[in-house]
Protein backbone atom coordinates (compact mmCIF):
# COMPACT_ATOMS: atom_id res chain seq x y z
CA UNK A 1 0.00 0.00 0.00
CA UNK A 2 1.59 3.51 -1.01
CA UNK A 3 -0.21 6.52 1.10
CA UNK A 4 1.78 9.44 -0.81
CA UNK A 5 0.48 11.37 -3.40
CA UNK A 6 1.44 10.62 -7.13
CA UNK A 7 3.43 13.37 -9.05
CA UNK A 8 -0.03 13.75 -11.27
CA UNK A 9 -2.42 14.00 -7.84
CA UNK A 10 -0.01 16.87 -6.81
CA UNK A 11 -0.49 18.28 -10.62
CA UNK A 12 -4.11 18.27 -9.87
CA UNK A 13 -3.76 19.90 -6.43
CA UNK A 14 -2.21 22.39 -7.96
CA UNK A 15 -4.15 23.58 -10.79
CA UNK A 16 -6.73 22.91 -8.23
CA UNK A 17 -5.58 25.41 -6.20
CA UNK A 18 -4.77 27.64 -8.57
CA UNK A 19 -8.47 27.92 -9.87
CA UNK A 20 -9.81 28.22 -6.51
CA UNK A 21 -7.30 31.18 -5.66
CA UNK A 22 -8.56 32.49 -9.02
CA UNK A 23 -12.31 32.47 -8.34
CA UNK A 24 -13.16 32.62 -4.45
CA UNK A 25 -12.56 36.49 -3.77
CA UNK A 26 -15.43 37.25 -6.76
CA UNK A 27 -17.77 34.91 -4.66
CA UNK A 28 -20.80 37.07 -2.91
CA UNK A 29 -20.88 36.32 1.05
CA UNK A 30 -22.97 32.94 2.00
CA UNK A 31 -26.60 33.69 2.52
CA UNK A 32 -28.24 33.49 6.12
CA UNK A 33 -29.27 30.29 7.34
CA UNK A 34 -33.42 31.22 7.29
CA UNK A 35 -32.54 32.47 3.10
CA UNK A 36 -33.65 29.34 1.38
CA UNK A 37 -34.26 30.89 -1.96
CA UNK A 38 -31.33 32.73 -1.79
CA UNK A 39 -29.40 29.60 -0.50
CA UNK A 40 -30.53 27.85 -3.55
CA UNK A 41 -29.15 30.18 -6.03
CA UNK A 42 -25.55 30.55 -4.16
CA UNK A 43 -25.22 26.81 -3.66
CA UNK A 44 -26.11 26.59 -7.42
CA UNK A 45 -23.96 29.16 -8.57
CA UNK A 46 -21.03 27.37 -7.12
CA UNK A 47 -22.45 23.62 -8.95
CA UNK A 48 -22.25 25.75 -12.34
CA UNK A 49 -18.73 26.92 -11.82
CA UNK A 50 -17.66 23.86 -10.85
CA UNK A 51 -19.05 22.45 -13.72
CA UNK A 52 -17.90 25.05 -15.72
CA UNK A 53 -14.45 24.28 -14.68
CA UNK A 54 -14.42 20.61 -15.60
CA UNK A 55 -14.93 20.09 -11.28
CA UNK A 56 -18.75 18.95 -11.11
CA UNK A 57 -19.38 15.37 -10.33
CA UNK A 58 -15.79 15.19 -9.50
CA UNK A 59 -16.17 11.21 -8.73
CA UNK A 60 -18.86 10.76 -11.80
CA UNK A 61 -17.92 8.79 -14.82
CA UNK A 62 -16.69 11.36 -17.76
CA UNK A 63 -19.63 9.52 -19.80
CA UNK A 64 -21.84 11.04 -17.52
CA UNK A 65 -20.66 14.24 -17.85
CA UNK A 66 -18.36 13.83 -14.97
CA UNK A 67 -14.63 14.59 -14.06
CA UNK A 68 -13.71 10.45 -13.73
CA UNK A 69 -11.69 11.82 -10.90
CA UNK A 70 -9.34 8.59 -8.89
CA UNK A 71 -10.66 8.31 -5.19
CA UNK A 72 -7.15 10.55 -3.81
CA UNK A 73 -7.97 13.44 -6.50
CA UNK A 74 -11.38 13.15 -4.49
CA UNK A 75 -10.03 12.87 -1.26
CA UNK A 76 -7.83 16.04 -2.69
CA UNK A 77 -10.81 18.05 -4.36
CA UNK A 78 -12.35 17.93 -1.00
CA UNK A 79 -9.46 19.15 1.23
CA UNK A 80 -8.46 21.83 -0.76
CA UNK A 81 -11.84 23.24 -1.36
CA UNK A 82 -12.10 22.97 2.10
CA UNK A 83 -8.96 24.40 2.95
CA UNK A 84 -10.04 27.43 0.75
CA UNK A 85 -12.98 27.91 2.00
CA UNK A 86 -15.22 27.20 -0.81
CA UNK A 87 -18.66 26.73 -0.86
CA UNK A 88 -19.80 23.21 -0.14
CA UNK A 89 -22.06 21.14 -1.69
CA UNK A 90 -25.06 22.40 -0.22
CA UNK A 91 -28.62 21.93 -0.56
CA UNK A 92 -26.98 19.73 -3.75
CA UNK A 93 -25.93 17.24 -1.80
CA UNK A 94 -28.42 14.36 -2.69
CA UNK A 95 -28.81 14.74 -6.22
CA UNK A 96 -24.58 15.06 -6.83
CA UNK A 97 -24.26 12.51 -4.28
CA UNK A 98 -26.79 9.76 -4.33
CA UNK A 99 -29.53 10.17 -7.19
CA UNK A 100 -27.21 10.82 -9.41
CA UNK A 101 -25.39 8.16 -9.09
CA UNK A 102 -28.21 5.59 -8.36
CA UNK A 103 -29.96 7.04 -11.65
CA UNK A 104 -26.62 6.11 -13.58
CA UNK A 105 -26.22 2.93 -11.82
CA UNK A 106 -29.99 1.94 -12.17
CA UNK A 107 -32.58 4.26 -14.52
CA UNK A 108 -33.20 4.03 -18.03
CA UNK A 109 -31.32 6.19 -21.13
CA UNK A 110 -34.21 8.45 -20.97
CA UNK A 111 -34.52 8.99 -17.55
CA UNK A 112 -30.30 9.28 -17.24
CA UNK A 113 -30.67 12.21 -20.13
CA UNK A 114 -33.31 13.55 -18.48
CA UNK A 115 -31.79 14.59 -15.22
CA UNK A 116 -27.50 13.59 -14.90
CA UNK A 117 -26.53 16.81 -17.23
CA UNK A 118 -29.50 19.12 -14.75
CA UNK A 119 -28.05 17.83 -11.73
CA UNK A 120 -24.20 18.44 -12.86
CA UNK A 121 -25.14 21.97 -13.90
CA UNK A 122 -26.96 22.91 -10.84
CA UNK A 123 -30.30 23.10 -12.48
CA UNK A 124 -32.27 20.65 -10.37
CA UNK A 125 -32.34 20.02 -6.70
CA UNK A 126 -33.25 16.63 -5.34
CA UNK A 127 -33.64 15.95 -1.79
CA UNK A 128 -34.24 12.44 -0.17
CA UNK A 129 -37.72 11.03 0.93
CA UNK A 130 -36.63 7.82 2.64
CA UNK A 131 -37.62 8.21 6.69
CA UNK A 132 -40.78 8.30 7.57
CA UNK A 133 -41.84 8.60 11.45
CA UNK A 134 -42.04 4.90 12.07
CA UNK A 135 -39.19 3.85 9.71
CA UNK A 136 -35.88 5.09 10.42
CA UNK A 137 -33.18 3.06 11.47
CA UNK A 138 -35.69 0.30 10.75
CA UNK A 139 -36.41 1.64 6.32
CA UNK A 140 -37.74 -1.17 5.35
CA UNK A 141 -40.98 -1.19 7.89
CA UNK A 142 -41.88 2.55 5.63
CA UNK A 143 -45.61 2.43 4.87
CA UNK A 144 -46.04 5.81 2.60
CA UNK A 145 -48.40 3.82 -0.05
CA UNK A 146 -47.79 3.83 -3.81
CA UNK A 147 -50.98 2.83 -5.20
CA UNK A 148 -50.95 1.63 -9.16
CA UNK A 149 -53.75 3.35 -11.19
CA UNK A 150 -53.00 2.75 -15.05
CA UNK A 151 -49.96 4.79 -15.86
CA UNK A 152 -49.43 6.50 -12.18
CA UNK A 153 -48.81 5.86 -8.75
CA UNK A 154 -50.91 7.48 -6.22
CA UNK A 155 -48.73 8.56 -3.23
CA UNK A 156 -50.32 8.88 0.02
CA UNK A 157 -48.95 9.14 3.29
CA UNK A 158 -45.86 10.74 5.16
CA UNK A 159 -42.04 11.27 5.01
CA UNK A 160 -39.91 13.11 7.83
CA UNK A 161 -36.42 15.07 8.02
CA UNK A 162 -36.54 15.48 4.51
CA UNK A 163 -33.39 17.74 4.11
CA UNK A 164 -33.84 20.81 1.47
CA UNK A 165 -37.60 19.79 0.69
CA UNK A 166 -38.97 23.34 0.09
CA UNK A 167 -36.42 23.95 -2.49
CA UNK A 168 -36.34 20.69 -4.11
CA UNK A 169 -36.98 19.86 -7.56
CA UNK A 170 -36.79 16.17 -7.47
CA UNK A 171 -36.91 14.05 -4.47
CA UNK A 172 -35.89 10.32 -4.42
CA UNK A 173 -38.85 8.65 -2.87
CA UNK A 174 -39.68 5.11 -1.71
CA UNK A 175 -43.05 4.35 -1.35
CA UNK A 176 -44.68 0.48 -0.21
CA UNK A 177 -46.29 -0.72 -3.52
CA UNK A 178 -47.24 -4.25 -2.28
CA UNK A 179 -48.78 -4.34 1.53
CA UNK A 180 -49.06 -7.87 1.34
CA UNK A 181 -45.22 -9.18 0.37
CA UNK A 182 -42.58 -9.59 3.39
CA UNK A 183 -41.15 -6.11 3.77
CA UNK A 184 -38.25 -5.61 1.70
CA UNK A 185 -40.36 -7.08 -1.08
CA UNK A 186 -42.95 -4.49 -1.69
CA UNK A 187 -40.97 -1.14 -1.76
CA UNK A 188 -40.59 0.80 -4.82
CA UNK A 189 -37.73 3.68 -5.77
CA UNK A 190 -39.59 6.68 -7.56
CA UNK A 191 -38.45 10.04 -8.85
CA UNK A 192 -41.27 12.63 -7.57
CA UNK A 193 -41.50 16.18 -9.36
CA UNK A 194 -41.86 18.22 -5.76
CA UNK A 195 -44.03 20.87 -7.77
CA UNK A 196 -47.17 17.94 -7.95
CA UNK A 197 -50.13 18.65 -6.57
CA UNK A 198 -51.52 16.95 -3.03
CA UNK A 199 -48.22 17.63 -1.57
CA UNK A 200 -47.59 19.86 1.73
CA UNK A 201 -44.16 20.67 2.92
CA UNK A 202 -43.97 21.56 6.80
CA UNK A 203 -40.82 22.63 7.78
CA UNK A 204 -39.08 21.53 11.22
CA UNK A 205 -37.23 23.67 13.16
CA UNK A 206 -33.58 22.51 14.33
CA UNK A 207 -31.36 22.08 17.28
CA UNK A 208 -29.60 25.36 16.30
CA UNK A 209 -32.62 27.34 14.99
CA UNK A 210 -32.52 26.55 11.21
CA UNK A 211 -35.36 25.22 9.18
CA UNK A 212 -33.00 22.75 6.77
CA UNK A 213 -35.38 19.60 6.84
CA UNK A 214 -39.34 19.16 6.80
CA UNK A 215 -42.29 16.46 6.85
CA UNK A 216 -43.33 15.84 3.40
CA UNK A 217 -47.24 14.60 3.79
CA UNK A 218 -48.52 13.50 0.40
CA UNK A 219 -52.29 12.98 -0.02
CA UNK A 220 -53.24 11.47 -3.60
CA UNK A 221 -49.94 12.87 -5.08
CA UNK A 222 -49.89 11.44 -8.71
CA UNK A 223 -46.95 10.48 -10.55
CA UNK A 224 -45.97 8.28 -13.92
CA UNK A 225 -45.08 5.07 -13.55
CA UNK A 226 -42.29 6.08 -16.18
CA UNK A 227 -40.78 8.00 -13.28
CA UNK A 228 -40.01 4.42 -11.09
CA UNK A 229 -36.48 3.51 -11.06
CA UNK A 230 -36.05 -0.10 -11.09
CA UNK A 231 -38.88 -2.89 -11.32
CA UNK A 232 -41.98 -2.56 -9.14
CA UNK A 233 -41.20 -3.45 -5.69
CA UNK A 234 -37.27 -4.19 -6.24
CA UNK A 235 -37.06 -0.55 -4.63
CA UNK A 236 -34.99 -2.16 -1.68
CA UNK A 237 -32.31 -3.31 -3.81
CA UNK A 238 -32.26 0.33 -5.26
CA UNK A 239 -32.34 2.21 -2.32
CA UNK A 240 -29.07 0.16 -1.24
CA UNK A 241 -27.31 1.14 -4.38
CA UNK A 242 -28.17 4.79 -3.18
CA UNK A 243 -26.98 3.84 0.48
CA UNK A 244 -23.62 2.13 -1.47
CA UNK A 245 -23.13 6.07 -2.59
CA UNK A 246 -24.32 7.84 0.84
CA UNK A 247 -22.24 5.86 2.89
CA UNK A 248 -19.13 5.45 0.67
CA UNK A 249 -16.74 8.26 0.79
CA UNK A 250 -19.17 10.96 1.65
CA UNK A 251 -17.91 11.50 5.09
CA UNK A 252 -14.17 12.89 3.76
CA UNK A 253 -15.26 16.83 4.01
CA UNK A 254 -16.92 15.67 7.44
CA UNK A 255 -12.98 14.88 8.33
CA UNK A 256 -11.27 18.03 7.07
CA UNK A 257 -14.05 19.96 9.05
CA UNK A 258 -13.36 18.08 11.62
CA UNK A 259 -9.24 18.36 11.23
CA UNK A 260 -9.18 22.65 10.83
CA UNK A 261 -11.97 22.38 13.84
CA UNK A 262 -9.60 21.13 16.10
CA UNK A 263 -6.83 24.09 14.81
CA UNK A 264 -9.12 26.31 15.75
CA UNK A 265 -9.67 24.97 19.22
CA UNK A 266 -5.81 25.34 19.68
CA UNK A 267 -6.35 28.65 18.34
CA UNK A 268 -9.23 29.23 20.59
CA UNK A 269 -7.24 28.19 23.67
CA UNK A 270 -4.71 30.73 23.43
CA UNK A 271 -6.81 33.50 23.55
CA UNK A 272 -8.80 32.40 26.77
CA UNK A 273 -7.09 33.96 29.63
CA UNK A 274 -6.48 32.47 32.62
CA UNK A 275 -4.82 34.33 35.59
CA UNK A 276 -1.61 36.46 33.77
CA UNK A 277 -1.97 33.73 30.94
CA UNK A 278 -3.79 32.10 28.79
CA UNK A 279 -5.61 28.62 28.88
CA UNK A 280 -2.93 27.16 26.27
CA UNK A 281 -0.37 27.36 29.42
CA UNK A 282 -2.18 24.68 30.87
CA UNK A 283 -0.41 21.12 30.49
CA UNK A 284 -3.29 19.00 30.85
CA UNK A 285 -5.65 20.75 28.10
CA UNK A 286 -2.95 20.85 25.56
CA UNK A 287 -2.36 16.97 26.19
CA UNK A 288 -5.88 17.10 25.79
CA UNK A 289 -6.04 18.80 22.32
CA UNK A 290 -3.08 16.79 21.33
CA UNK A 291 -5.12 13.61 21.82
CA UNK A 292 -7.86 14.94 19.76
CA UNK A 293 -5.52 15.71 16.68
CA UNK A 294 -3.78 12.13 17.47
CA UNK A 295 -6.96 10.45 16.77
CA UNK A 296 -7.69 12.65 13.65
CA UNK A 297 -4.45 11.64 12.44
CA UNK A 298 -4.93 8.30 12.98
CA UNK A 299 -8.24 8.58 11.57
CA UNK A 300 -6.58 10.50 8.58
CA UNK A 301 -4.39 7.02 8.18
CA UNK A 302 -7.40 4.77 8.40
CA UNK A 303 -9.55 6.99 5.40
CA UNK A 304 -6.70 7.20 3.51
CA UNK A 305 -5.89 2.89 3.43
CA UNK A 306 -9.47 2.54 2.92
CA UNK A 307 -9.51 4.34 -0.21
CA UNK A 308 -6.52 2.83 -1.15
CA UNK A 309 -8.04 -0.21 -0.81
CA UNK A 310 -11.14 1.09 -2.59
CA UNK A 311 -9.28 2.35 -5.48
CA UNK A 312 -7.84 -1.22 -5.79
CA UNK A 313 -11.26 -3.08 -5.58
CA UNK A 314 -13.59 -0.38 -7.35
CA UNK A 315 -15.92 0.58 -4.36
CA UNK A 316 -15.91 1.67 -1.40
CA UNK A 317 -16.96 -0.98 1.73
CA UNK A 318 -18.53 -1.21 4.98
CA UNK A 319 -14.77 0.35 6.21
CA UNK A 320 -17.10 3.47 5.58
CA UNK A 321 -18.57 2.81 8.62
CA UNK A 322 -15.82 2.86 10.81
CA UNK A 323 -15.04 6.19 9.69
CA UNK A 324 -18.60 7.76 10.34
CA UNK A 325 -18.77 6.06 13.45
CA UNK A 326 -15.04 7.56 14.46
CA UNK A 327 -15.52 11.01 13.03
CA UNK A 328 -18.92 12.00 14.46
CA UNK A 329 -18.26 10.90 17.97
CA UNK A 330 -14.66 12.77 17.71
CA UNK A 331 -16.27 15.64 16.43
CA UNK A 332 -18.47 15.74 19.47
CA UNK A 333 -15.75 15.48 21.65
CA UNK A 334 -13.86 18.62 19.86
CA UNK A 335 -16.71 21.01 20.16
CA UNK A 336 -17.30 19.09 24.02
CA UNK A 337 -13.50 20.15 24.70
CA UNK A 338 -14.09 23.74 23.40
CA UNK A 339 -17.36 23.86 25.98
CA UNK A 340 -15.30 23.60 28.88
CA UNK A 341 -12.93 25.85 27.82
CA UNK A 342 -15.15 28.60 26.83
CA UNK A 343 -17.34 28.18 29.97
CA UNK A 344 -19.56 30.44 30.43
CA UNK A 345 -19.10 32.28 27.04
CA UNK A 346 -19.99 28.83 25.69
CA UNK A 347 -23.53 30.12 26.86
CA UNK A 348 -23.93 33.02 24.73
CA UNK A 349 -24.78 32.08 20.63
CA UNK A 350 -23.00 35.40 19.91
CA UNK A 351 -18.93 35.80 19.79
CA UNK A 352 -17.85 36.96 23.29
CA UNK A 353 -14.99 39.97 22.76
CA UNK A 354 -12.39 38.63 20.63
CA UNK A 355 -13.61 34.50 20.94
CA UNK A 356 -15.11 32.60 18.46
CA UNK A 357 -17.36 30.89 20.88
CA UNK A 358 -20.70 31.18 18.67
CA UNK A 359 -19.14 29.45 15.96
CA UNK A 360 -18.20 26.49 18.46
CA UNK A 361 -21.54 26.56 20.21
CA UNK A 362 -22.88 26.07 17.08
CA UNK A 363 -20.98 23.41 16.09
CA UNK A 364 -21.66 21.76 19.57
CA UNK A 365 -25.30 21.78 18.81
CA UNK A 366 -25.38 20.87 15.21
CA UNK A 367 -22.92 18.07 16.02
CA UNK A 368 -25.51 16.19 17.86
CA UNK A 369 -27.15 15.16 14.79
CA UNK A 370 -24.04 13.79 13.37
CA UNK A 371 -24.56 10.44 15.46
CA UNK A 372 -27.79 10.12 13.80
CA UNK A 373 -28.01 11.26 10.18
CA UNK A 374 -27.24 8.34 7.41
CA UNK A 375 -27.14 5.81 9.79
CA UNK A 376 -26.88 6.21 13.62
CA UNK A 377 -23.95 5.25 15.56
CA UNK A 378 -25.54 2.05 16.99
CA UNK A 379 -26.16 0.72 13.22
CA UNK A 380 -23.52 1.45 11.95
CA UNK A 381 -21.66 -0.20 14.86
CA UNK A 382 -24.03 -3.12 14.03
CA UNK A 383 -22.73 -2.94 10.30
CA UNK A 384 -19.18 -2.94 11.68
CA UNK A 385 -19.84 -5.74 13.92
CA UNK A 386 -21.50 -8.26 11.10
CA UNK A 387 -19.96 -7.00 7.53
CA UNK A 388 -16.17 -6.78 9.36
CA UNK A 389 -15.92 -9.12 12.02
CA UNK A 390 -17.98 -11.33 11.22
CA UNK A 391 -20.00 -11.60 14.26
CA UNK A 392 -23.51 -12.95 14.81
CA UNK A 393 -26.70 -10.96 12.74
CA UNK A 394 -27.98 -8.43 14.84
CA UNK A 395 -31.91 -9.98 16.21
C1 LIG B 1 -29.31 16.10 10.00
C2 LIG B 1 -30.20 14.99 9.49
C3 LIG B 1 -30.59 15.00 8.17
C4 LIG B 1 -31.41 13.98 7.68
N1 LIG B 1 -31.83 14.04 6.37
C5 LIG B 1 -32.66 13.08 5.90
C6 LIG B 1 -33.16 13.18 4.55
O1 LIG B 1 -32.85 14.10 3.80
N2 LIG B 1 -34.00 12.21 4.12
C7 LIG B 1 -34.38 11.16 4.90
O2 LIG B 1 -35.11 10.29 4.43
N3 LIG B 1 -33.93 11.05 6.20
C8 LIG B 1 -33.11 12.00 6.71
N4 LIG B 1 -32.67 11.93 8.02
C9 LIG B 1 -33.19 10.87 8.88
C10 LIG B 1 -32.18 9.82 9.31
O3 LIG B 1 -31.90 8.95 8.24
C11 LIG B 1 -32.79 9.07 10.52
O4 LIG B 1 -32.90 10.01 11.58
C12 LIG B 1 -31.93 7.91 10.96
O5 LIG B 1 -31.95 6.89 10.01
C13 LIG B 1 -32.42 7.34 12.31
O6 LIG B 1 -33.79 7.04 12.26
P1 LIG B 1 -34.80 7.59 13.38
O7 LIG B 1 -34.55 9.05 13.55
O8 LIG B 1 -36.16 7.15 13.01
O9 LIG B 1 -34.34 6.89 14.73
P2 LIG B 1 -34.72 5.41 15.18
O10 LIG B 1 -34.47 4.45 14.08
O11 LIG B 1 -36.09 5.42 15.78
O12 LIG B 1 -33.66 5.14 16.30
C14 LIG B 1 -33.82 5.57 17.66
C15 LIG B 1 -32.65 5.02 18.48
O13 LIG B 1 -32.69 3.57 18.50
C16 LIG B 1 -31.46 3.04 18.05
N5 LIG B 1 -31.66 1.82 17.28
C17 LIG B 1 -32.60 1.61 16.31
N6 LIG B 1 -32.48 0.37 15.80
C18 LIG B 1 -31.43 -0.23 16.43
C19 LIG B 1 -30.78 -1.51 16.33
N7 LIG B 1 -31.19 -2.43 15.47
N8 LIG B 1 -29.72 -1.75 17.15
C20 LIG B 1 -29.29 -0.82 18.04
N9 LIG B 1 -29.86 0.42 18.19
C21 LIG B 1 -30.90 0.71 17.39
C22 LIG B 1 -30.87 4.12 17.15
O14 LIG B 1 -29.47 4.01 17.03
C23 LIG B 1 -31.28 5.41 17.88
O15 LIG B 1 -30.39 5.68 18.93
C24 LIG B 1 -31.85 12.92 8.54
C25 LIG B 1 -31.45 12.92 9.88
C26 LIG B 1 -30.63 13.94 10.36
C27 LIG B 1 -30.24 13.91 11.81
Amino acid sequence: MDLRYSASDEQFRKELREWLGDVLPAIPPEPGPHEWAERRAWDTTWQRMLFDAGYAGINWPTEYGGRGATLTEQLIFLEETTRAGAPYIGVNFVGVLHAGPTIMAEATEEQKAAHLPRILRGEEVWCQGFSEPGAGSDLASLSCKGERDGDEYVITGQKIWTSFAQIADWCELLVRTDPDAPKHKGITWLMFPMDTPGIEIREIRTIVGSSEFSEVFFDGARVPVANRVGAENDGWRVAMVTFGFERGTGFISDLVETDRLIAELAALARKVTRRSGTAWDDVALRRDIGHLQAEMDALWAMTKRNLAQAERHGVPGPAGSVVKVYYSELFQRVTDLAMQLLGRAGLSRDDVGELASGTFVEERLRSTSFTIAAGTSQIQRNIIAERILGLPKDR
